[in-house]
């Protein structure tokens, strides 16, 4: 079975990783400032901040911009469900945009039409691994003094008229899941060039004390004070030094990525039944996810199934989730956009390892069945 995607684990992965295991500190140890700070260069942000995942990175990032019961947070209506979750779990409510139907990133047209007197920050998704139009978004933002989020777990390395995301945006998240371009297992970080946030943010992660272990440890000091609620949303040693060492990896990887992608770009060339999504103009791509639009999509993919590939839906739109159907009302939010294009949706496989071989026979499979 070709899976949809697939982590690169290396003996320089397992090395760095046993070295932890013999050493001091499993967790709230040295890897993971190391981790953080070799994160923030790469994402070309002044600071870092290693949290559990990719969701409680989309929560710590709202706490500490002071999100609160009662907020609307603008999220667009295709994202993987957590971006809207992490809204709800501040007491927000997530106000669903439509998407552009070549792209699927969120569209600032739309964003603008949802702002309310209560509306206090937009959450935008890098779909797929391209940054969104984040001109327009921050123009927005600037006009009705909302905070502006990035969910760019899709999207480590992406940039946007040449610039990283952290130069538009509050605050961006990232995840270190499996199946994308980086992983610690379960694992997330949230990039800011706001000392203040990023401080603020520290202190959530740690169920809201001011100061942590290993710094009291040092220090011989045993009082410590907890300031606001928090989680613990600490990411472990053991798992940096993996993220530290794939990291440095992660630039062969995006190039190996976008080589497949412009790969399956020429061999879908010629043909009109299968539509590959458009790119965003002045936004580079890093390919998370190759996504395709396609008649009958959910018997190609039972087929493609049928023919040993396993293919995926990125994503169901949020609100149609039979939660939020509950909690938002039957039929009572639309975005006609995202609702026919999650009809068409199908991501195919991508991932580094992915043989020139198993491309075409992918294209060819897809185009048999999309033909008939
Ligand atoms: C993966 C992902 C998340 C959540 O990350 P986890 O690490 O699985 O919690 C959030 N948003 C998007 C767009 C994602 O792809």
């Amino acid at each position: 079975m070709i899976p949809y995607g697939k982590q690169t684990i290396t003996d320089l992965d397992k090395q760095a990783v046993l070295e932890v295991l013999n050493a001091d500190f499993l967790t709230t140890g040295p890897k993971v400032a190391c981790f953080e700070n070799a994160f923030a260069e790469f994402i070309d942000a002044k600071h870092a901040v290693a949290v559990s995942n990719g969701t409680s990175a989309l929560h710590t990032a709202l706490a500490g911009l002071g999100i609160k019961p009662g907020d609307e947070v603008i999220v667009p209506a295709i994202t993987f469900v957590a971006t809207a979750n992490a809204v709800l779990y501040q007491g927000a409510i997530p106000v669903f945009a439509d998407v552009n139907p070549l792209t699927l990133l969120i569209e600032p047209e739309d964003v603008e039409r949802k702002i309310t007197a209560k509306t206090r920050a937009i959450i935008a998704v890098d779909y797929a691994g391209q940054l969104c139009d984040y001109i327009a978004l921050k123009k927005i933002c600037r006009r009705f003094q909302l905070f502006l989020v990035a969910d760019s777990c899709h999207a480590p390395g992406a940039t946007h008229q040449g610039k990283s995301v952290t130069h538009f945006v509050d605050a961006a998240t990232y995840s270190f899941h499996p199946v994308k371009h980086l992983t610690t297992a379960e694992g997330g970080m949230i990039a800011s060039n706001c000392g203040n946030l990023s401080e603020k943010m520290r202190v959530f992660r740690n169920h809201g004390i001011t100061s942590d272990h290993s710094q009291r440890q040092k220090e011989g000091i045993f009082h410590y004070e907890m300031t606001v609620l928090g989680f613990n949303y600490r990411l472990s040693d053991l798992q940096c030094a993996l993220g530290l060492s794939q990291l440095k990896q992660l630039p062969e990887w995006i190039k190996e990525r976008k080589r497949l992608a412009h790969y399956y770009d020429n061999l879908l060339k010629n043909q009109t039944v299968i539509t590959p999504l458009s790119l965003q103009s002045n936004s580079t791509h890093t390919y998370h996810l190759y996504v395709i639009k396609v008649p009958r999509r959910n018997e190609v993919i039972a087929r493609m199934r049928e023919k040993s590939i396993n293919c995926n839906v990125h994503y169901l739109p949020v609100y149609l989730h039979p939660y939020y159907q509950e909690k938002l009302g039957p039929g009572r939010v639309s975005c006609p956009v995202a609702e026919d294009s999650y009809q068409h949706i199908l991501t195919i496989p991508l991932y580094p390892g992915l043989s020139s071989q198993e491309q075409e026979y992918i294209v060819e499979s897809l185009l048999e069945l999309c033909s008939i």
